[in-house]
Formats: structure tokens, sequence, C-alpha cells
């Protein structure tokens, strides 16, 4: 059912990321509204071709566009906004009909979305400016409260900006007519491949590492629309590319990011060659530390050197020594690769091991979730679960995947195979990535990126005394920062430990099955009085009222890091569940591991507070930890 149209009409959508008020960024599509999605495509109805969608589910605002006399520079003179994640896309219609017909069906189709806005912006983002308030960040809060259930059109216009306030917004739209046909060529988005790409399906285009593509839609965070120097064009995954910038690091081969220190000092030591380095992201966000390797110290003598580079305002110059200063970064590390001037070594080789893997896709090409079985092929098997079993597997012969075949009776399928698609669209480098699903058979098929170092549980358990401190906080740090993308995402575990964390051949750790329980049918495990209840991760008010929060997953990330520092021991091994539900709400918790120093140790305690609002965020944490692993000093 979902798949049948609300609404179909003939509208007029601005492009999303060119610069300039310039007619070649209006253009006409085919808008079909179903009770997931609003589509658009390119041509006639009867033969049309897809340019891009917006799941209804990510959909935050519907409203009308006020224009305060704005010129609208095509034919279509009623705007529309669709406000989704982080993106605002607006819509001509041709009348305040049309338009009506569309905001008020879309807000129906919406109205039970959590992440609603409390504030909008009634008029447009234009030139780098919001032109009803102001503000020049794009990401700038609303500046008018959000009515999902109202309709703004009968309200009157907010009051025009004071002309103080004008001299300090970009200067208003030119109509179009003053353009001259140079003016109107629009701005073109470069991009450059980072990882080569083969591309799964036709509607792919393919990337070579280190050339260059125009973007040509941005369909959604994870794949865009592009074009190569042959004036092909396909869908590409976002995370394959990075805009080519003057001051954008990730084209250069040296910078590693989400490269912690001590798996800098891993990698440099794996590498083993003299001059080794890399440029990783230091604990303060938007400084750079350079890691170097260098063998010169005498008999045996190994060193790894970590350097900040340091910045002067007024004028902005970047340096490593104090005597070579330069405008930008890449200057610094291109004067170091011929002068050591200070350093311990110069820069004689990048080491990156990212380079090497490229990362998972969220899924495997735009917009398809759905598997096709007989693409299959099953291997060993891995393990089993609470609602599954898996094996390893390849997908097209060429691609090892995880394969969860879901037992009859486990899951709630319908309810999880909509969430599917949410899921697939949640892609970080520290989240096991979900590639699609088998829906059309039975069993159901979860397909995933495969983790060849199984479950965190086990891989601590298994190297038990083989771990020095720094890598068990390393550890914690990769599960930080993919529950701060979840947490940032708005989007909550609800059963984290280690048991559901796995880790890759490359020995990173990577968060799965989040949101996951809440598909699962065994009473034993919804309940909290159930024997499969993760009572000794939950905080109180998880079992006491069954309330989850990003609060409730720090509590359990705090277990989670108890876990990992005790090398795989079971929470308060000695006393069944309703004890520690006792014990806890008496105020007992976990005691200091052996190899938690007391300062990591009050990391896990900060986690259990009993109040979730006292408790820090998954960005605070991951911050705390990143500076616990930079707690050496730098030698400078
Ligand atoms: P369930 O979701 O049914 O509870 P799990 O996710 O716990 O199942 O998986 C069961 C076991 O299978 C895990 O402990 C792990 O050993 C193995 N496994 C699961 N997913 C993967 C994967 N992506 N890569 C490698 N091994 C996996």
């Amino acid at each position: 059912m979902s798949s049948t149209a609300i609404l179909e009409e003939t509208l007029i959508k601005r492009s999303q990321q060119k610069k300039r008020t310039s007619p070649l960024n209006y253009k006409e599509r085919v808008f079909v509204l179903t009770k997931t999605r609003l589509t658009y495509y390119e041509g006639r109805p009867e033969k049309k071709f897809k340019k891009g969608s917006v799941d209804l589910q990510r959909v935050r605002c519907v409203e009308i566009v006020k224009n305060g006399g704005m010129v609208i520079p095509c034919q279509n003179k009623y705007p529309f906004q669709v406000v989704y994640d982080s993106n605002t896309l607006y819509i001509f219609a041709p009348s305040n009909e049309s338009r009506s017909v569309w905001v008020q069906n879309m807000k129906e189709e919406i109205r039970n979305n959590p992440l609603i806005l409390a504030k909008f912006h009634p008029q447009f983002w234009q030139e780098g400016g919001w032109l009803c308030c102001g503000q020049a960040e794009k990401l700038a809060p609303g500046c008018e409260e959000y009515n999902l259930f109202g309709d703004i059109s009968r309200k009157p216009l907010p009051a025009l900006p004071s002309e103080e306030s004008m001299t300090r917004r970009p200067a208003p739209p030119v109509p179009p007519t003053q353009e001259t046909p140079q003016d109107a060529k629009p701005e073109e988005e470069v991009v450059i491949a980072l990882y080569d790409f083969a591309g799964t399906e036709s509607q792919d285009l393919a990337l070579h590492s280190g050339e260059e593509y125009v973007i040509v839609e941005k369909c959604d965070v994870n794949w865009y629309r592009a074009r190569n120097k042959y004036g092909e064009e396909g869908y590409i995954p976002s995370n394959y590319v990075t805009p080519k910038e003057p001051d954008n690091l990730e084209q250069f081969i040296w910078y590693c990011k989400n490269v912690n220190r001590n798996k800098a000092e891993e990698q440099l030591r794996n590498e083993d060659t003299e001059g080794g380095f890399m440029v990783r992201d230091s604990s303060t966000a938007g400084t750079y530390t350079v890691s170097v390797y260098t063998k010169s110290l005498g008999i045996g003598g190994v060193s790894i050197r970590h350097y900040r580079i340091k910045e002067t305002q007024d004028p902005k110059l970047f340096y490593l020594s104090e005597k070579h200063q330069f405008s930008t970064i890449p200057e610094v590390i291109e004067y170091h690769k011929h002068n050591a001037a200070g350093l311990v070594a110069r820069l004689r080789y990048p080491v990156n091991s990212q380079s090497k893997a490229a990362p998972s896709t969220a899924g495997f090409s735009y917009e398809k979730w759905e598997i096709n079985p007989s693409e299959l092929t099953f291997m060993k098997e891995l393990g089993s679960g609470q609602f599954s079993v898996v094996r390893l597997g390849k997908w097209r012969g060429q691609h090892k995947v995880a394969i969860k075949a879901i037992r009859e009776g486990a899951m709630l399928e319908e309810d999880f195979i909509e969430e599917a698609k949410v899921m697939m669209s949640l892609s970080h480098p520290r989240l096991v990535q979900l590639y699609g699903v088998c829906t059309q058979q039975s069993p159901t098929y979860l397909v995933t990126e495969f983790m060849e170092l199984g479950c965190l549980l086990n891989y601590v358990r298994q190297r038990r005394h083989t771990f020095s401190p720094q890598d068990l906080l390393s550890i914690c740090h990769d599960v930080s920062q993919g529950m701060r993308y979840l947490e940032e995402k708005r989007f909550i575990h609800r059963d984290l430990a280690a048991r559901n964390c796995l880790v890759s051949d490359s020995h990173v750790v990577k968060v799965s099955d989040f949101g996951m329980t809440r598909y699962v049918l065994d009473d034993q495990y919804i309940s909290s009085s159930g024997a499969k209840f993760p009572v000794k991760w939950s905080p109180p008010e998880v079992f006491n009222f069954c309330k989850y929060s990003s609060k409730s997953d720090i509590w359990s990330f705090g277990v989670l890091m108890w876990e990992v520092f005790t090398e795989g021991k079971m929470p308060f091994e000695h006393n069944p569940n309703h004890e520690v539900v006792k014990m806890v709400t008496q105020g007992t918790r976990l005691n200091r591991p052996k190899k938690a120093a007391p300062h990591i140790y009050s990391i896990m305690q900060l986690c259990w507070q009993e109040r979730p609002e006292e408790r820090p965020s998954f960005e605070q944490i991951s911050v705390m930890i990143t500076d616990e692993l930079e707690a050496d000093g730098h030698a400078s």
C-alpha cells in the first residue's frame, strides 16, 4: 500500500546546493507523494526518470515559504519548504490551491514523526543568509514557532528586519531580469574521489581514487548523483568523495580522520618505516597533530613523537617550528617533508591504512534496500543470537557480508522492515553497516558488514592480559564515536553492551544491533523482570519505567567500559538480576577494574549518575576519552 500515490503533480524545485539565484537552478520535476516518501522525477509523468526522494520519516517541517516581496525567478510563484535532516527543499507550486494541497497532505503524513521542528524559518535561505531573521548560518535555529497543525498562509508576514540588521545581512537576491547569461552559469561543486567505487547497479557511476567529479544532486546524506569528466552521470556514495577546496585536508593521503593517538602509534609501528608520518585530528576540534616515527635514536631507539600544528592569529599562519610559518597546513607538511627543522625526523613517508580500505556504503546503491537472495552465497556459520543465525556469505560472489537469517516468530518483522530503511541510512565508520534486506521469502535475511574478529566480548576475553590500558581505552574510544553519531541522529541503541559490538580485521570496534530490541517478541527479553532483560547494563529509569534515552545508552556505555577494562568479566557476576536492581537503586556501583586508572574509572562513574540529566553526553564522553588518549603530552 505504501507505494500508492497520494499526490502527483509537476512542480518546480530549487536546486539544493547551487549558490546563485539563477533560473538554471529551478527545474521542473514530477513530484509524487506516497505514504512513505516524496519522490521527484525528470520528464513527463508517463516516462519519468527518478532524480531524488525524501523519506517522510526524516521530514521535520513542511510549510509554505513567505517570499517577503522577493522576485521568484521561475514561473511558479507559490513556494513551500520540506525540511528533512538538516536540509531544506524548496518547491514551487503553480497556484495557491496546489501549494495548500501539498502542504496539508504532507503535514498529515508527518504528524507522528519524532523530530518535528519547534521553530522554523518562514522565509528563504538565500545567498548565505536567512531572509527572515538575517542569521548567516544555514543550520541556525528557526525564528518562528512551527505549528504542524496550523495554516500560516493566513498569518501576516513577520516584520521586516530593521535597516541596521539589513546591513549585516547578505544583499537581497538580484531579480533574474538583471542577470546576464554569463552570470547565470551555476557554480558547480567539485569533489575528489578518496576511494575506487566500482558501482553495483547500472544507475551507479564508477569512481577512481584521486579523480574529480561534479555533484549534480545531493539525493540524500549518503548518496549523491555525480558526473565524471566524460559527462557520464550516476549515483555515488557520499563518503567516498570529499570537496575539492584548498583547505580541505581530506584530499591529502597523509591526513587520517578518526585516528586517535593510540591507533596512530600502532599504524606507524606496523609500517616500521623511517620518517613514517600522518596528520590526524587533535583532541581540540579543528586542530591537528602530526605523528612521526623514527628509528634513528641509537640502538633499538624507535620513537614516535606527536607535534601539534600551532596557529597564529592576524595573520592566520600555521607552523610546527616557530621559525617556519605558512598560510596553509599542506604548505607546512610540504616544508617538513624536506626539512626536519626541529622535528625528530623529516616527514618522509605518509602512513594511512584508511587509504587502503574503502569504507562501507549505506546500502549497495541509492535506494536499494531489497537484496536479491539469489545473489547471495552462504559460507560458514559465525554464531547465533537472540533472533537469528548468522553466516558469512558473499554478495554477487565478491563482497564478503554477514547474513542474519531471522528465526520464525522471533521478531516483529513488518515493523522492522519499515525501520530497516532508517537503519540503512545510518552510516558511520564505527557502526556495523546494514546493507540491505531480503524480505520476499522466509526466513527474512539481514545483510550486514562482515566483521572478521567477531564480537567484542569474546575478543577481549580471548586476548586477556595482552592489552595495555591505552589499547582498552582506544576500544572505548571507537564505541564512543559510533554512539556519538547515533546520539547526533537521535537514535537510541537500547542494548549497548560488549556482546553487541563487533571487531574488524584491522581491530576497529563498531557498534551493532542498534535499536533492534524494539522488534524482539520474546517476553523474557522485553520485560524488565524477564530472565534475558539486560538489567546489569540498565539504569534505574529503564529497569523501573522502561524510559530509554541517549542518557540510558550512556549508562550502558559505562558498563561496557567496565567490561572492556576487566577484559570481559560479567558485571555483578555473583548477583542475580533482582538483587542488582536493589543494589543499584540503593546506590551500589561496579567496582574499579584493576586496569582502569582512577581518572578512567571516574568517567565510568559519571555514566552511572542516578539522574539521567547529570550524566554526560556521548559528545562529552568522546572528548574526555580523546583527551585521556592524548594525555601523555605533546613533544614540540
Ligand atoms: P542476534 O541479533 O540474533 O542476537 P547477534 O548479532 O548477537 O545475533 O549475532 C550472533 C553472533 O554472530 C555474534 O555474537 C557474532 O559472533 C556473530 N556475528 C553477528 N554479526 C556478525 C558480523 N556482522 N560479522 C561477524 N560476525 C557476526
